[in-house]
């Protein structure tokens, strides 16, 4: 329950037509530069203090990279169904990553219902494939009653331009810790690929602090192409590695079908 309370919380203040929102937890300050102290950080917004230990001591960590001859083929895994649509476009720059907030949207996994709540970029790819990384990796955050969190991770590579990635780049405030509404959609759709069938998964954690486990992370084989200039676009205009390095596996297995 406390990713969702320091992820999600904030409050509208409209400001001539647009909507601008100001977090009201501020998390501790950490940068990409400085991961190896992320495990000292400390919330001390919460009673007691909440310490980010887990980014230094946990034994199931993200991201990771995914092995092709090192994976569990199994029949019975979980199948997976994105039902993801059109939604109204509001952006927040957080320092570290472009976030589209989403309040629509549906993911199974099996028979577990998912809400999808946001999605945001990495660039590079924080997962890699057998050592690869991608321009960009997109993730998408689903929350489950419980306060479980499923992550499906979507590779984007070189190739076609990406008109629905382009209304972010277009929008997405320059600013850090702004928000901005629009009163325009965003088809999530064209953020994903075709075939959302086929993914490996496995058990990991959030890729930035607090570092927290019991993630189920979906990664989905197929790329979505967007174009170098939209790949140029992001690294310039918002962020480029802003990446965990990778972690180790611990012996954890990787699945797939
Ligand atoms: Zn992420």
């Amino acid at each position: 329950m406390r990713i969702f309370l320091i992820v999600f919380i904030y409050i509208n203040i409209s400001v001539s037509g647009m909507v601008l929102a100001a977090d009201t937890h501020v998390d501790p300050h950490w940068t990409y530069h400085e991961q190896y102290k992320w495990n000292l950080l400390i919330d001390r917004l919460y009673s007691p203090p909440y310490p980010y230990a887990e980014c230094g001591i946990g034994q199931k960590q993200s991201p990771i990279n995914i092995d092709s001859n090192d994976l569990d083929f199994t029949n019975d895994l979980d199948e997976i169904k994105i039902e993801y649509g059109k939604v109204p476009i509001s952006l927040t720059n957080n320092g570290h990553t472009v976030r589209v907030n989403i309040s629509q949207g549906l993911l199974y996994i099996g028979k577990y219902k998912y809400q999808l709540v946001q999605v945001h970029f990495h660039s590079p790819s924080e997962h890699t494939i057998n050592g690869k990384h991608y321009p960009i990796e997109a993730h998408f955050i689903n929350g489950i009653d419980d306060g479980g969190l499923a992550v499906v991770g979507v590779f984007y590579e070189i190739g076609m331009f990406n008109p629905e990635f382009d209304k972010i780049l277009k929008e997405a405030p320059k600013a850090n810790n702004m928000t901005i509404t629009k009163d325009d959609f965003i088809d999530l759709n064209k953020l994903l690929p075709h075939n959302t069938e086929d993914f490996y998964t496995y058990f990991g954690s959030l890729t930035t602090p607090p570092c927290s486990e019991g993630i189920q992370w979906l990664l989905l084989k197929e790329t979505v192409p967007i174009s170098i200039d939209q790949i140029e676009e992001f690294k310039t205009k918002y962020y480029q590695n802003n990446v965990r390095k990778e972690q180790k596996l611990n012996g954890r297995k990787i699945d797939t079908h």
